[in-house]
This record gives C-alpha cells, structure tokens and sequence, in this order.
C-alpha cells in the first residue's frame, strides 16, 4: 500500500518550502487512496518545542492536508538503538573521536591539496587501547555509519537516474558523542518500520538519500521511491530561506491568502501544467504528477497568491465566511447583500472591515473643485435614508433632470462623493448599504 509522510522537525512554523513538501506526499497518497503519516522528527530535545509541534498540525489543518496518523520520533528512541546496534554487531559502526576543530582542520588540508574534503576514517584504524584512551581523554565519541564505497544510484521521480560515489561522502554521524540519534538514522529505521513507499522532499537531501539507502540496505529494508523536488527561490532567483521569517504558512494566513490559492499554486508551480484554481484539495489529485516537476529552482512569487485569493473569494458563499462578516460589525440581516457586493471587490478577506467602516460611516468624500457646486445641487436631491436599491436610480434621474449632466460626467463624480473611489461596486447595490453620506458639497 502507499504510504507516504511529512516529516518536519518542531524547530519553527512550516514555511512555503515545506508545504511542497507536505503536499507533493499528501497528494501521493490520496491519489493512491494510501496513507499519509505526519512525523514529527523531534528527536533534538534543545530545539524541538511542543509549540511547534501544535502550530505545524494547525497550519495543516488550516490547508486542510489531514493525516492518517502522527508518529513522534521522541517517542520511538529504542527502536533506534536497536537498529544501532546491529549495524554495530555488522561491523558497518564505528566510534570516531576527532573533536569539531581537527575535522575542520583536515578539511582545509584536503581542500588545499585539491581533495573533496571527505572525512579520511582515521578512527578506523584505532585499536581498541587506543579507543580506551580517547573515550577516558575526550568522553564518548560519535558513531559513524561505514559506508560501502561504490556507486549509489536509484531512479528519482524527479531528478531521473542518480548516480552518487560513496567514497565522494563521508561515513555520516547517526550518533552524537552525547548520545543522541540523528535524524538520517531514526528516518531510515521508521521509513522502513512504517513500510514508507515514497518519500518527496527537498533536493537538499540527495546527499542523505544516498547514504540513507545503503543503511536501509544493510538493516534488511528495501528503499522507497525518493523524488527531490527543487528549492524555491524569490521571484529574482534570490534565496528564499533569507526571508523565510515572511514566507511562514502561518503569517501568509494573517495577510489572508486563502488555503486554496496556496495549495493551488503549490500543486503546479514548477511542472510542466499550468496553474489552476480549485476549489478543494482533493480536486488538486486529477493531473497531479511528479513527474512533471522539474529539477532547476523553482521561482516563487508570494504576490501571485494574492489574485488568486480574490479569485477564491469571488466564489466563496456567504455561509463560509459568516463569523469573519459579523465580526466586521455588520447585522446579520445585511449579511447576505453585504457579502454579494464586498466579494467581487476585494482581494483578502481582511478588506471587509474597510467597506463596512465605508458603509456605516460614510466614506471621506472625494470631490473635484469643479464638481463643487454640482455636488450641493445633488446632495439636496439625495432622498432622506434608508436608502433602497430604487435610491441609486431615482436619485440620479433627478440629478440629470436639475443639471443636464449625464454618462459619466453624472454618475463619476457621484460615486466618489458618496464612496470616495473612482470604481468599486454597482452603486444601485451600494446605496442600500449606506448608512451615512459625508459629501456636502
Ligand atoms: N526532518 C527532516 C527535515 O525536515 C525530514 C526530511 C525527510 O523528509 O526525510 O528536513
């Protein structure tokens, strides 16, 4: 069965870069009518926080990406020392005790001499006095993963056909000198534990899955599909994660982008199809394939969100927005116009408070000084309020009558003495919502 995960670690909000991610593996699984875990990779107790972890399940939910089930890794720590110990009880592990300097210190040596700066396996050739004196000297040491130095190579669903040299890569740290369990093992062992089919995410991590597939190799496990999707950049191919503070799902929900608008463009850009609105996540499924993506950055414009969002808004029912209408203040019982008029008008839903300030309180008057006295003349022909959809129609008649004006020499400098803008709304609709009129004149 497919089984895919999301697998963030609770060290901040989900960003755009992660959502990809999140929703290239939802939208696998839901199209496969699989599974979709949400793991929380918190297996660092300094910088994972349980805040993060309820803030990642809310903006998921907000995207409405619903999981099948959570899994902690904090929670799966004795798998991973098993798993430990057969690689050691395999000869693949091997303490290494070189402090940070000393690797720095080789790394510069084999840059110097024109070598990839790969870690050399001293520890390798330790005898076991030797280790005894650098564990009483320097304390425990860090475990390394003996990678096979051959070829690595496995068919991505993106990039196509890798091909990686092990001896290219250093053997990895799967254990701290404190003890503590890297990520690159405690994924491998719930990857395979969980019977995880396909794992999308960053092409930062092609590295890692090349030495990830010869550790699930060597615990007996068969590797998943990997695909890598490309990096986001700002719109100029600037690097995203300089702005990422700005790019959190969550602050891109307080400028009101609306959930499908995200999910929309999330699901398209960087393919080879173009990008439409939908209406729920599950209609994102049809003619999703990662095969489609390409491997070249991919160029991310949070400006694009915004046309969308109004796009999404132009078609949202009153029903799904009603908390948001009577929290701006309007009656229940203006609702339902209120909403049909606002809707084509805006772009984020946060606008609405705007146009029912402007409706209650009458909007600041925008008036020409040649239009002054035209102004006066028709403000003592506007009807005494409430006003009705008939208002709008009676009233300017009568202004035509009395001024001879007409087109939009009548109607222009009207509509911005009552609302202040050259455009917005049929002002047959807007006058029933009008409460005040400022103009004078
Ligand atoms: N916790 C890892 C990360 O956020 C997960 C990477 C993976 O998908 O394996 O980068």
């Amino acid at each position: 069965m497919t089984t895919t995960r999301f697998a963030p670690s609770p060290t901040g909000h989900i960003h755009v870069g992660n959502l990809r991610t999140a929703l290239f593996n939802w939208l696998i699984a839901r199209k496969a009518g699989g599974t979709f875990i949400l793991r929380i990779d918190d297996t660092d107790p300094d910088r994972s926080k349980e805040e993060y972890v309820d803030a990642i399940k809310e903006d998921l939910d907000w995207l409405g990406l619903h999981w099948d089930r959570v899994e902690r890794q904090s929670l799966r720590l004795d798998r991973y020392a098993e798993a430990a110990d057969k690689l050691r009880g395999m000869g693949r592990f091997y303490e290494a005790f070189e402090t940070p300097t000393e690797l720095d210190l080789k790394r510069k040596k084999q840059l110097n001499m024109g070598k990839p700066p790969v870690y050399d396996r001293a520890a390798l050739a330790l005898s076991d006095a030797e280790k005894d004196r650098l564990r009483a000297e320097r304390g425990a040491g860090v475990w390394r993963f003996k990678l096979d130095q051959q070829r690595i190579e496995w068919p991505d669903g993106i990039l196509g056909p890798i091909s990686i040299d092990a001896a290219s890569v250093s053997d990895p740290v799967l254990i701290r000198a404190d003890g503590q369990v890297l990520y690159t093992l405690a994924s491998v062992v719930d990857d395979t534990e969980m019977g995880v089919t396909h794992v999308v995410r960053g092409s930062d991590h092609v590295t890692n899955t090349a030495t990830q597939i010869q550790i699930i190799e060597a615990l007996g496990g068969t590797p998943p599909a990997f695909a890598h999707h490309s990096l986001l950049t700002g719109p100029q191919g600037e690097a995203l994660s300089k702005r990422l503070g700005v790019l959190s799902i969550r602050q891109l929900r307080e400028r009101g982008v609306a959930p499908m608008a995200l999910l929309s463009l999330m699901a398209r850009l960087g393919s080879s199809q173009p990008v439409e609105l939908h209406e729920k996540p599950e209609d994102l499924l049809d003619g999703f394939d990662i095969s489609t993506f390409g491997a070249p950055p991919t160029k991310f414009d949070e400006h694009d969100l915004f046309p969308l969002t109004a796009r999404v808004l132009q078609g949202t029912p009153l029903s799904a927005v009603a908390d948001r209408i009577r929290a701006a203040g309007v009656p229940d019982d203006q609702a339902e116009r209120f909403w049909t008029v606002v809707r084509d008008n805006i772009t984020t839903l946060d606008e609405v408070d705007g146009w029912w300030t402007m409706f209650s309180e009458g909007a600041d008057p925008a008036i020409e000084d040649e239009d002054r006295d035209f102004i006066a003349e028709a403000m003592a022909l506007l009807p005494e309020g409430p006003w009705t959809d008939a208002t709008w129609g009676e009233w300017t008649a009568a202004v035509k009558d009395k001024t001879g004006r007409k087109g939009k020499g009548l109607f222009m400098p009207l509509r911005k003495a009552v609302t202040g803008q050259a455009h917005g709304p049929d002002m047959s609709q807007v006058m029933p919502l009008m409460r005040v009129i400022r103009a004078k004149g």
